[in-house]
């Protein structure tokens, strides 16, 4: 047995048999490999027609989200499409195609990635993006005037899950510079040559509470953070500070590029120019560092400082953003290539500080109502982690009074309202919100199942729990039976009060014909009788 890469990346628990015999060949199908294989066929053939064209397979993956540019599905992606032109797969070339891939594919047919309901959530991102192109507040940049040159209505919003399920929507495939956004890469890069104890000699861990590029430094002479501009020009000094320039920035954009599953970055030249040229404030952060001796020795200030415009100047488009930004939420493992580009602490490092003052001086509003790790760009860019979960990219190039994209903003307030990504949402929350990890089926027999159980055991606060997040207390489980059921069987008295208070119907019939009341007195429970006749007898 062989443990695949996507096994090692700890997304995909799944063992694969690559190296088993092809199961058609052994006749009368009792191998439970070939029947899990049929069973994978099958649920891929809708029409059970025995033939699975290429282009249902590519349907019925893209629906979840694995979409046809996927380096995992290449190889057989290319390789359903036959020689002779024609296009249907039969059973035999449906599992030699699938077995690179069959832990992947497996996944897909038994709905079985992060976001089970992709498309569904697909279909709300979608929602939101039209729900907020109608707002226009806010300024782009225009402090570097080749920024202030961009088209200002311009708005992606790209996902991809720790699974690599994607899904983008608007200008997805426009480039833009990271600007700041590149604070994050540049931090983890420093740390990884130096490890976190020397390169916290020389940057902080406190959010500033100032704006991104104030003359200010923490009271030992260092930068606050490593996600402002002091701290990220050091982070710079600190980047492979002994190879020349030329070097130094190939070891930044091939970073970027193995966080984006190996597409190529680009560099917006005049965009570099132009902040070069109108660099007064990050010179002046430069030399005030160097006053306080805070950078290693040695250190070339000028060099340092281009290669920190260089950084910010670096182009990708949202949808590879929104890659990397899943890499930062796998532990920094891109879940596309399945390479690990950061050590595991790494990630961590950067994502707290992210948490904590990623945001510019809304830091702390943004940790209180979003509560996830992101960076903002004075591009527009925003990469936002849901750790465990996904990554996400919104560019939107009008900044607010901070100099956080507006529309970016507004997305991460109405994605907490829907779904339960908050890190600090409450139990009471996540049955209110919808849990991305989670089917819709599922979470309602889940309910269901809840409510029986703690009617049965008498807990009447996880109950509470539950009807304050809007669960129907008369919902029956397969069996017909519903909470009022359990709790009077087993003599709930403050269960079934509370139950009938809340107007449940205290005649439901289960699947056998019996009541709650028939129930209680099955077993004795006379307070419970008592209650349910009273109950019985108050109905019209
Ligand atoms: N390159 C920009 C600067 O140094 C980055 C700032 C930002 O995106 N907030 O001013």
């Amino acid at each position: 047995m062989e443990i695949t890469q996507e096994a090692e990346t700890g997304t995909s628990p799944e063992i694969v048999d690559v190296k088993h015999e092809i199961p058609h060949q052994r006749p009368g199908g009792s191998d439970p490999l070939e029947a899990s294989y049929r069973a994978l066929f099958a649920a891929f053939d809708d029409d059970a027609s025995g033939q699975l064209s290429r282009q249902e397979l590519v349907e019925r993956l893209a629906k979840a989200g694995i979409l046809e540019d996927d380096p995992r599905m290449r190889e057989t992606l290319i390789a359903a499409r036959k020689g002779d032109g024609s296009e249907g797969l039969d059973f035999a070339e449906f599992v030699s195609l699938i077995q690179n891939s069959s832990g992947l594919v497996r996944r897909v047919a038994e709905d079985n990635l992060v976001i089970p309901d992709f498309a569904e959530f697909a279909a709300e991102i979608d929602d939101i993006h039209r729900e907020l192109l109608p707002e226009t507040g806010g300024a782009v940049a225009d402090y570097i005037p080749q920024l202030a040159r961009v088209d200002p209505d311009q708005f992606a919003i790209a996902i991809c899950t720790v699974d690599g399920q994607r899904h983008v929507v608007g200008d997805a495939h426009s480039r833009f510079c990271v600007q700041s956004v590149s604070k994050t890469v540049s931090y983890c890069l420093a740390l990884e040559e130096h490890g976190p104890d020397k390169v916290h000699q020389h940057v902080g861990r406190e959010p500033s509470g100032v704006s991104f590029n104030e003359l200010t430094l923490n009271k030992k002479g260092r930068p606050h953070n490593p996600l402002i501009n002091a701290g990220a020009i050091m982070s710079c000094a600190l980047i492979r500070p002994d190879a020349d320039l030329a070097e130094r920035f190939d070891h930044v954009s091939k970073a970027w590029s193995r966080l984006a599953a190996g597409r190529p970055v680009g560099f917006h030249n005049s965009v570099y120019l132009s902040e070069r040229e109108t660099a007064d404030r990050n010179f002046a952060l430069g030399y005030s560092m160097r006053e306080q001796r805070a950078f290693p020795e040695g250190t070339d200030l000028v060099q340092t400082l281009e290669f920190y415009f260089q950084n910010c100047a670096i182009e990708l488009d949202a949808e590879m953003l929104a890659i990397v930004a899943a890499t930062f939420a796998d532990g920094g493992i891109c879940p596309l290539t399945g390479e690990r580009v950061f050590a595991t602490q790494t990630v961590q490092h950067c994502l707290s500080l992210m948490s904590s003052c990623g945001m510019y001086d809304f830091s702390g509003e943004f940790a209180f109502s979003i509560g996830l790790p992101a960076k903002s760009g004075v591009s527009g860019a925003l990469m936002v982690v849901v750790p465990g979960l996904m990554g996400i990219c919104v560019w939107s190039p009008r900044l607010d009074e901070h100099g956080n994209s507006v529309r970016g903003i507004e997305f991460c307030r109405k994605l907490v309202e829907r779904y339960s990504v908050h890190p600090h949402d409450s139990a009471e929350g996540q049955t209110v919100k919808r849990d991305l990890r989670r089917h819709k089926s599922q979470t309602n027999s889940e309910a269901v199942a809840i409510l029986c159980w703690a009617a049965a055991e008498g807990d009447l606060h996880a109950i509470r729990v539950l009807a304050a997040a809007g669960a129907d207390l008369s919902t029956a489980n397969y069996d017909g039976r519903t909470p009022l059921h359990l709790a009077a069987t087993e003599g709930q008295v403050n269960v079934v009060k509370y139950l009938l208070t809340r107007g449940v119907d205290a005649t439901a019939v289960d699947r056998w014909g019996g009541t709650p009341l028939m129930d209680a007195e099955r077993r004795g429970h006379d307070e419970v009788v008592a209650l349910l006749r009273a109950a019985d007898g108050a109905r019209p």
